[in-house]
Parts: structure tokens; C-alpha cells; sequence
């Protein structure tokens, strides 16, 4: 618009000058040769101007133009991109197309499945253009494919004659121009699959009734326009990919969620499972094994004796066995964890043997227990894994021999015979407070071929130089103990020189020496110096609760069996009913129904307001887990007795516990 002032206004001037010259021409004739070179300067100007005038107007149009198919671009664009959905996309650009260059009609064609056509899949005027299609080697075809120009074609040409038009239309002049499809190759799998061509074409007509001809700047706003689309549709590919990959990862977490639900619910019940069987089991076992032992006491007769010990024979490898499949299921789920906590090391050998003698001394066999002085007293470990280890082993060589002697040895492992010890899986790693314990137990008995050693801690192993013999286990007990002691950081081997030459195992195990233990964790500790031979329990007055009559019964037949004056109780209403001062000592089952055995010590507690006045309080466990002993300190028991108990640890548990009173006693 300035411009074409500018121009207007510069022809102004000239004519001005013009008649200006004129007047001057007439008024000074006389001069006129004077005025013609002035004339012909002026008329050079006024030709230059003139054509600095149409300059401008021409670059001035250009750069109209150039706005113009930017801002159509950028319209386009904005349109194109405003979706990332790939049928909205081409739609929207062939309307978008159509109203900014006024065209006739817009099509899009795409390859189709077969790879040797182009369909006609998207046109202007028709919104489902179904089924027709044209051969992809067209001479036509190919020459728009090989340019990234958009490029006049005939209007005759099959791919400018979309069928739903009539046959007598005859388009303007007709461009088409190719559009690369970037990435559509990898994620067709429905509409456009596995497109061995990766251009569609795009064909715009102008309006047959005008004599309107394609501008070059229609030329490249249209090949711009391609690019656009090309740019758009790729990206509405990625996302179509990503979103079907997130929809995928959708259903696979959620598979996955059920599935850790399910397994979770599998574990607990298993872990239900096996807390109940481990209480079901053990609580028989434990009253079988108590009472034989107790009438292993009294007066029997020879027939009876060996009945009885046959009795306490086949139950104790019933207890172990019972043992070994809990603890190897729970092994083998890996819900297996230490329990750590304070122990005194030299009670935990005195007990194995207490427990092991009796069958010891019916195949007449010497048992002897070698602990080296330098052994601490009290270390931090898993004190019923290591007993059961020591158990395991022992009862090996109980179980493999028939006569001679079996020796225990226990010692602190020297740091330069742990360098010898045991295979690839050993890695001794000695840390301050650590030691290693060293366990060595040697028998006289049938021996092992050295062929059948390596796999003697698989399970179910068996001495195949037995021949097949049943030999009396299961073969689970060596598996199970290498599993625990590579648990507590050790490793364990077996030595024979061969059948009938007897055979030794050694073991070792890391364990923390216990610094300054707390006055609470003395206080559920017994010491291996308690000597209960000298306590007299004569006519002690002491209460049993206990909901299962069976174990109420060993538990009393226990305490009758050392002189104590029992009353027993099946509940924690009826032990709080009948507890008086005159109980000395109050046995609580933890785990009675109703009114647990920790809710009963802490009414003790408060019933009895002068701490010398209370009974002494035993709490009675089948578990020695975290959580029990957490909870037997809560509620300040005075004692922890870990079912199955022999009638020896009752005896040191309780004269450690009067013990402890006396001086207490002595000075309220
Ligand atoms: P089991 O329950 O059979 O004793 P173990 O795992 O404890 O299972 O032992 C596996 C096998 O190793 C036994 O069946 C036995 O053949 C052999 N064995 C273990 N200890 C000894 C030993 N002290 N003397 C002879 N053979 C033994």
C-alpha cells in the first residue's frame, strides 16, 4: 500500500515539474537551448524514478507473498500439529490446504497392503473414498516420488481423477507432490503394514472454470505443507507406539500385580502353615520325649525299661525329623532368617549332650566334651540353629556307630588353619569381636567311603556303601546344616578314611563375642556356673499355666519330679484367680488362647505391687524368635524355658532364677 502512494506521488512531482518546465519554455523562449539539457535531465529522472517506482511495487509483492505462504504455513502447521491423531492429521490438512489455496480437490493417496498400489485413501469432497486405486509404477508415480518438488501433472493423469468425481470433470491445472512416511513402516500393523514404499502422494486441482495457473509460491507453500504432514504423521506414529507400549506395560503390571498378590497370599499361607504344624507338631513331641524321659526315672522293670528308651529312641528321630522338614521347607522359600541374639556358647554344648546321652548310653557309647579355655562364655549368634547343627552332628555319629566313643571338641579356629578350610563357597572374612567356632565331632563308628563324601550334603543323601540299606535318617540333616551354617558365615567337611574307620565332621561358624550385655538380657540369660545340684525345690510352691493339657501335664510331672508343691491352671482368667504370694514361681504358657501369657505377667505385675512380694515369672515358649523375645522383655518376665525342655534345664533355669531372688530377698 506504501508503495503504490510512493508511486502516485512521484508521478505527481513529474507532472508538476513537467509544467513547470513548459511554462519556463514559453516564458523564456529566447533561452530555449539553455533549458534542453535541463529538459533531458528531468526526463532521465523521471524514467529512472519510474522504474525504481515499479522495482519497488514488483519486491514488494514478493515479500506480500512470501508473508503470505509463511503465514499460511505457519496456519497449516498450527492446524496439522494441533492433533497428534494420523486420520485427523491428513484430514485436516487437505481441508486446510483447499480453503487456503481455493482449490478444486485434494487427495491422498497411500500405498496399499500389497505394495503395488496406491489407494485412494483421503479426499476433500468425499469422506470415505473406498476402493480405488491405481498401479504404483505409473510413469507419473515414479517421477513425483523421485522429487522432493511438488510438480505439475496432467489433469488426465488416473491419480487427478478420483473416481467419485464424474467422468466429465476436468480439473485446472493439477500439482502433486510426495509425502515421505518417516516411520509409519515400523508401526503399521493394521492400516498400512510392512510399506515397502514409503511416499504417499498428494494431488491439489484448481477449479476447472478458472484460468487460474499454479503460483511458485503456491509451489512451495504446498511442498512445505508436505513436510509439515510428513513431520506431524511421524510423530503421531511415535506416540501411537508409546501409547500402545504403555497400554501393554498396563496389562503387564497389573498380570504382574495379581501375580505377586497371589504369591504373597501362597507365601503366608505357607508361613501359616508352617507356624501351626510347628506348634501342632512339636507340642506332642515335646510331651512324648518329656514324660519318657521322666519315666526313664522310675522304678521299671527291665522289659519296661527297654520299651521306654525304644519309645524316647523312635521319638527323638521323629523330633528331628519333624525339625528338618519345617526348617528346610523354610530354607527353601528363603524366609529363613538368623535370629541373633546373647547366649551363653558352653551351656548350648552342656545341653546337646544332656540331650544326647540318654541314647548315648543305651548303645554304651562314651561321650566326652572338650571346650577350650579360651571360649567366651557369651557370644551373639542363633543360638537354636547352632544347637541344632551340633545336635545334627552328634546324632550322625550317635545314629552311625554301635560301639566305642564319640568326642566333642570345641575351640576358637586360628586365623591360619581357616586358610586350609573347605572349597570355592568358604570365604573367611575375621572382623573385630568376631571369632570363628570351631566344632569337631569324632566317632569310632561305621565310617564313609571317601566316593560317597561329596554327596553326603545333597538331600536325601544316603552311604550307598550301605547297599541300599535304609540307614536309619533321611538324609536331610547334613543338607540342612550346611545350609544353616552357611547362613552363620561357615562352612562344614566331612573326614573318613573309610568304611569302619570311623569318620569325623568339623564345622565353623562365626559368632560376635557379646560386649557388655544389658541388666535385661542377664536376667533371661542362665549361666553355665549355676549349680542347681545344690538348689532345693523341695516343697516350692509354683503355678503352671498352660492351655494344652498335655504339656500342662509335662510340665507338672517335670516339677512334681524335683519336689515342687504344683498347681496348674488352664487359662490366664483362672492363673490370675488362684496366683497368691505363696507362689514362689509362676510357669506362663505364651501362647494361651484368650488372655495370652504376656497379658497374665503384666497383671501379675500390677497385682502384686511390691516386686519382693511377686512370684518369680517363667515365660514358656515354643518359638525363640525376635518377636517372642521382644515381648517376653516388654513385660519383664523373669525367665524364657524354650520348649522341648529336659528335666535338666528346668533344674539349672530354676535354681538360677531362686538364686538370683535370694540376696534380694535378704535385703528388701
Ligand atoms: P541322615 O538323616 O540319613 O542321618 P544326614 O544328612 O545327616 O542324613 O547324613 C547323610 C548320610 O551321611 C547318612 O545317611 C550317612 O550315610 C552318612 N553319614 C553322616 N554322618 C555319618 C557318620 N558319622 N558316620 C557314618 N556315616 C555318616
Amino acid at each position: 500500500m506504501d508503495f503504490c502512494i510512493h508511486s502516485r506521488t512521484v508521478e505527481i512531482v513529474m507532472t508538476t515539474i513537467k509544467d513547470f518546465d513548459c511554462c519556463r519554455v514559453v516564458c523564456n523562449s529566447p533561452g530555449a537551448v539553455h533549458i534542453i539539457p535541463d529538459l533531458l535531465s528531468v526526463k532521465t529522472r523521471e524514467l529512472f524514478l519510474k522504474n525504481r517506482a515499479a522495482e519497488l511495487d514488483r519486491e514488494m509483492g514478493l515479500i506480500r507473498t512470501q508473508e503470505e505462504t509463511g503465514r499460511h504455513v505457519r496456519m497449516l502447521t498450527h492446524e496439522i500439529r494441533s492433533t497428534l491423531d494420523r486420520h485427523t492429521i491428513l484430514k485436516t490438512t487437505l481441508i486446510e490446504l483447499g480453503r487456503t489455496l481455493a482449490l478444486e480437490e485434494c487427495a491422498l493417496w497411500m500405498p496399499a497392503r500389497n505394495g503395488l498400489e496406491l489407494q485412494l485413501s483421503y479426499t476433500l469432497r468425499h469422506q470415505n473414498p473406498v476402493g480405488c486405486t491405481v498401479p504404483i509404477h505409473l510413469p507419473v508415480i515414479s517421477q513425483v516420488f523421485s522429487s522432493h518438488h511438488a510438480m505439475k501433472i496432467s489433469p488426465n493423469s488416473p491419480v487427478a481423477r478420483p473416481r467419485p468425481l464424474s467422468k466429465k470433470f476436468m480439473p485446472g491445472e493439477v500439482v502433486a507432490v510426495r509425502v515421505p512416511l518417516l516411520h509409519l513402516s515400523n508401526f503399521q500393523k493394521n492400516d498400512w503394514p510392512e510399506l515397502s514404499t514409503k511416499y504417499a502422494l498428494m494431488v491439489l486441482m484448481l477449479p476447472s472454470d478458472s484460468a487460474r495457473q499454479w503460483h511458485v509460491h503456491e509451489l512451495e507453500l504446498v511442498e512445505v505443507v508436505a513436510d509439515q504432514v510428513a513431520v506431524a504423521l511421524s510423530h503421531a506414529a511415535i506416540l501411537e507406539e508409546s501409547m500402545r507400549a504403555r497400554d501393554q506395560l498396563m496389562e503387564q503390571n497389573v498380570a504382574l500385580d495379581l501375580a505377586r498378590r497371589e504369591a504373597e497370599t501362597a507365601v503366608h499361607a505357607r508361613n501359616d502353615f508352617l507356624a501351626v504344624m510347628n506348634h501342632e507338631m512339636r507340642t506332642p513331641m515335646h510331651a512324648i520325649i518329656a514324660l519318657s524321659s521322666l519315666l526313664q526315672e522310675t522304678e521299671l522293670t527291665r522289659e519296661q525299661r527297654l520299651m521306654v528308651e525304644a519309645i524316647l529312641k523312635s521319638s527323638n528321630l521323629l523330633a528331628t525329623l519333624i525339625n528338618d522338614v519345617l526348617d528346610l521347607s523354610r530354607l527353601e522359600d528363603g524366609s529363613f532368617e538368623l535370629d541373633l541374639g546373647t547366649f551363653n556358647l558352653l551351656m548350648v554344648f552342656k545341653e546337646v549332650v544332656n540331650l544326647i546321652k540318654p541314647i548315648a548310653s543305651f548303645k554304651k557309647l562314651m561321650v566326652s566334651l572338650t571346650l577350650a579355655p579360651d571360649l567366651p562364655q557369651y557370644v551373639v549368634g542363633d543360638e537354636k540353629l547352632l544347637m541344632q547343627i551340633i545336635l545334627n552332628v552328634v546324632s550322625n555319629a550317635v545314629k552311625f556307630s554301635k560301639e566305642g566313643s564319640i568326642s566333642i571338641i570345641a575351640c576358637i579356629a586360628k586365623p591360619e588353619s581357616l586358610r586350609d578350610v573347605g572349597g570355592l563357597d568358604f570365604f573367611p572374612v575375621p572382623s573385630a569381636n568376631h571369632f570363628y567356632l570351631r566344632v569337631q565331632v569324632k566317632d569310632s563308628g561305621q565310617g564313609i567311603s571317601p566316593a560317597d563324601i561329596p554327596n553326603l550334603f545333597n538331600k536325601f543323601a544316603q552311604n550307598h556303601a550301605l547297599g541300599g540299606k535304609h540307614s536309619g535318617g533321611e538324609g536331610l540333616g547334613l543338607a540342612i546344616s550346611k545350609r544353616f551354617i552357611n547362613l552363620m558365615e561357615g562352612n562344614i567337611w566331612i573326614e573318613s578314611e573309610g568304611l569302619a574307620k570311623g569318620c569325623t565332621a568339623i564345622f565353623i561358624v562365626k559368632l560376635r563375642i557379646a560386649d557388655n550385655l544389658s541388666y535385661s538380657e542377664h536376667r533371661l540369660l542362665p549361666t553355665a556356673q549355676a549349680n542347681h545340684c545344690q538348689a532345693n525345690f523341695l516343697g516350692l510352691k509354683v503355678l503352671v499355666m498352660d492351655d494344652n493339657g498335655i504339656s500342662r501335664m509335662v510340665t507338672r510331672g517335670i516339677l512334681i519330679h524335683m519336689g515342687c508343691d504344683v498347681t496348674v491352671a488352664s487359662s490366664g482368667k483362672e492363673c490370675l484367680q488362684i496366683v497368691s504370694q505363696e507362689h514362689k514361681v509362676v510357669f506362663i504358657d505364651v501362647s494361651t488362647p484368650g488372655m495370652n501369657g504376656y497379658e497374665v505377667a503384666i497383671r501379675i505385675h500390677e497385682k502384686f505391687a511390691s516386686l519382693y512380694k511377686r512370684p518369680l515369672l517363667v515365660a514358656l515358649t515354643g518359638s525363640s524368635d525376635k518377636v517372642t523375645r521382644e515381648n517376653c522383655l516388654r513385660v519383664a518376665v523373669d525367665g524364657v524355658l524354650l520348649k522341648p525342655f529336659s528335666l535338666d534345664k528346668m533344674k539349672s533355669v530354676l535354681s538360677e532364677l531362686l538364686e538370683k531372688r535370694v540376696p534380694r530377698e535378704a535385703n528388701p
